[in-house]
């Protein structure tokens, strides 16, 4: 769950995203053909990092978001996971 201010902070690297360019449903892709067109689309774009986290810590589900899919986000969380895991 995120607050306002970082609701506000959301708004401005969105706004500097390469996905303003495009149609939203580009980054709701239906097969793998869409999500490779939209990793390439998240590939240049010049918050990827922010994104990708902000997707991760919010545990957004649908979509791409930084470059990652669904499939590859749940993939770094489980790492993660993992990684704090001691012993
Ligand atoms: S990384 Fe991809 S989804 Fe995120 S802001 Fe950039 S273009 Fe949009």
């Amino acid at each position: 769950m995120h607050d306002h201010t970082s609701e506000v902070a959301a708004a401005t690297w969105m706004a500097q995203g390469n996905c303003r360019n495009y149609p939203p449903e580009a980054f709701f892709p239906s097969d793998g053909v869409g999500v490779d067109r939209a990793r390439k689309i998240c590939a240049t774009c010049s918050v990827i990092d922010t994104c990708r986290e902000y997707a991760l810590h919010n545990r957004i589900e649908h979509g791409v978001w930084g470059g990652c899919s669904e499939r590859e986000r749940r993939r770094i969380l489980t790492r993660r996971r993992l990684a704090v895991t001691p012993g």
